[in-house]
C-alpha cells in the first residue's frame, strides 16, 4: 500500500480485551494505536463503528493436499476459502498432498504448486516418517515452520506413523531450533473396529483413552528431549487434566481443538451424515461442555479448522456407513462464525476468539508479525459484524467441495472486510499472499 490508513472501531480486539482504538498502518504494517477519535494524518480514514476490528486469524492445521489431490482441495481455493472466513494465514499440513511434504525436494514441489494462487499468505509444516530424520535440518533450513506426526495410521500410505521411540529421536532432533513437533495423539492400541456402519460404533471405537495414552507418550518425549510438542485436534475433553499437569511442571506442550468439536455434539449427528466423520471422532454433549471449560481455562490453547475435505466421493454419503468414509471436516471458512456463535452464548469475548484463533497459532508457527493488534505487526485485519446472522449452505462456501457438516445451521458473525498487510483484499482479487517461513520471513 502507499500511504497511511487509519482504521477505528468500537470494538478493537487486542490480546488483552476488548476497547475502542484507532488502528495506523504503513508499509504493511501497524504503526500506531491510537485513542479513537484521534487526529491522525492519513491517506484513507475508515470508521467501523460498531463493527468489530479482529487480527486476521492465524489457521495452523488446513489440508491443502496440493499437488497430487488438488481434486480434494487446492491452494486457489483454500485460500479463497480462508480470506472469506477472515483468515489471512494458513499453515499447510504436510498430508494429504503428493508428495506428502517430508522432504526438502517434496517442499519444493508444494512451493512451485502455490506460487501466484494464494490469496492469503501461506506457511507450510513439514512432515516427520520412519526414515526421513535426515531430511529434517533441510526442511527447517528450507523454510518449514515445524513438523507433523502421526501416532496411528494417518489414512494414507504415503505418511506412516512414528513408534514412541522414533517420535523421541525427532523430537531430540527438533529441540534446538525451537520448532514445534505436532502430533496427531490416538493410540493404535486402543482404537478398534466398529462394531457396525453408524456413528456410535464409531465413536466407541476410537474411545477418549485412545487419545490419553497418546498424550502420555507425547508428554513423555517432550519432558525426555526438552522439545517443543503440540497435540492437535483435542477431542477427548478428559485429557485437559493431563495436559495441565504437563503444562504445570513445565514441560512444554500445547494443545488445539476444532470448532467442530466445540460446536456440534454425537447426539446430533444424524444417521448416515458421514460429513461429520473425522478422526478423533465428534464425542457427547458434555465432552463438548468440558471442552469449552478447558478452553476458557486456558488449558487448551488454540482453535484451529482442520479444514480436510476429499473427493466427495470418499465420504461414502450414499452407503452412510462411517467405517469407510474419509474422515475430515470441511469449514475453513466459517470457523470464525463456528466458534463466536458459542463462545458469545457462552458471554467470552472476541479478545477470547483473537487469543485462541489468531494470537496463539501465530506464536505456534514462529510467525512473530501476524496474528496482533499491535505496533510492528502485519497489518492483517478483519472487520467483523459480531451481532450478523447467516444460514450456512455448502454451494455458497468457497471451498472446493460444498460438502459441510455446517450446512443450514444458523451462525452468527459475519466477516465483512479484510485487510492483507494493509491492502483491502477480497477472494476474486488477483492473490497476493506470499510464502513464509518459520521466522515470518518469504520463502525464495
Ligand atoms: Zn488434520
Amino acid at each position: 500500500m502507499n500511504g497511511t490508513l487509519a482504521i477505528r472501531s468500537r470494538l478493537v480486539a487486542f490480546p488483552d480485551g476488548v476497547r475502542e482504538a484507532a488502528v495506523l498502518v504503513r508499509d504493511n504494517r501497524i504503526v500506531e494505536i491510537a485513542e479513537y477519535g484521534a487526529r491522525l494524518s492519513a491517506t484513507t480514514d475508515t470508521d467501523l463503528g460498531e463493527l468489530a476490528l479482529l487480527p486476521g486469524l492465524v489457521d495452523t492445521h488446513v489440508h491443502v493436499n496440493e499437488p497430487g489431490r488438488t481434486e480434494w482441495e487446492g491452494f486457489a481455493s483454500a485460500t479463497r476459502a480462508a480470506l472469506a472466513g477472515g483468515v489471512t494465514t494458513i499453515c499447510d499440513m504436510p498430508l494429504n498432498s503428493l508428495p506428502v511434504t517430508t522432504s526438502a525436494a517434496a517442499l519444493r514441489d508444494k512451493l512451485a504448486a502455490a506460487a501466484g494462487q494464494c490469496a492469503v499468505d501461506v506457511a507450510f509444516w513439514g512432515g516427520a516418517v520412519p526414515g526421513n530424520l535426515a531430511e529434517m535440518a533441510p526442511l527447517l533450513e528450507a523454510g518449514v515452520v515445524g513438523f507433523k506426526c502421526f501416532l496411528i495410521d494417518s489414512g494414507i500410505p504415503e505418511f506412516p506413523p512414528l513408534s514412541r521411540a522414533e517420535l523421541r529421536t525427532a523430537m531430540k532432533a527438533l529441540a534446538e531450533s525451537g520448532a514445534a513437533m505436532i502430533v496427531h495423539a490416538e493410540d493404535p492400541a486402543e482404537v478398534h473396529e466398529p462394531a457396525g456402519p453408524g456413528y456410535d460404533a464409531f465413536v466407541a471405537s476410537r474411545p477418549p483413552v485412545s487419545e490419553r495414552r497418546a498424550i502420555e507418550t507425547v508428554v513423555g518425549a517432550a519432558a525426555a528431549t526438552g522439545a517443543r510438542a503440540h497435540v492437535v485436534h483435542l477431542a477427548a475433553a478428559e485429557c485437559a487434566a493431563l495436559i495441565g499437569a504437563a503444562k504445570a511442571a513445565g514441560i512444554a506442550l500445547s494443545a488445539e481443538t476444532c470448532p467442530h468439536y466445540l460446536f456440534f455434539a454425537a447426539e446430533e449427528v444424524p444417521a448416515g451424515h458421514t460429513e461429520f466423520k473425522c478422526c478423533p471422532p465428534i464425542r457427547y454433549a458434555p465432552n463438548r461442555e468440558a471442552l469449552w471449560r478447558a478452553l476458557t481455562a486456558g488449558v487448551i490453547d488454540c482453535v484451529v479448522s482442520d479444514h480436510s475435505p476429499s473427493a466427495p466421493a470418499l465420504k461414502d454419503l450414499a452407503s452412510g456407513d462411517f467405517r469407510t468414509a474419509w474422515g475430515g471436516i470441511a469449514s475453513l471458512q466459517i470457523g470464525l462464525p463456528a466458534v463466536w456463535t458459542v463462545a458469545r452464548r457462552r458471554g467470552l469475548s472476541l479478545a477470547d476468539v483473537a487469543r485462541w484463533m489468531s494470537v496463539f497459532p501465530a506464536s505456534l508457527a514462529g510467525l512473530p508479525a501476524k496474528g496482533r493488534i499491535a505496533v510492528g505487526c502485519d497489518a492483517d485485519l478483519v472487520a467483523f459484524d459480531p451481532e450478523a446472522s447467516f444460514e450456512v449452505r455448502g454451494a455458497e462456501l468457497r471451498h472446493r467441495h460444498p460438502l459441510t457438516p455446517y450446512e443450514g445451521r444458523t451462525l452468527t458473525g459475519r466477516v465483512a472486510r479484510v485487510w492483507l498487510r494493509g491492502t483491502e483484499v477480497s477472494p476474486d482479487d488477483e492473490p497476493q499472499g506470499r510464502l513464509l517461513r518459520r521466522g515470518g520471513g518469504e520463502i525464495g
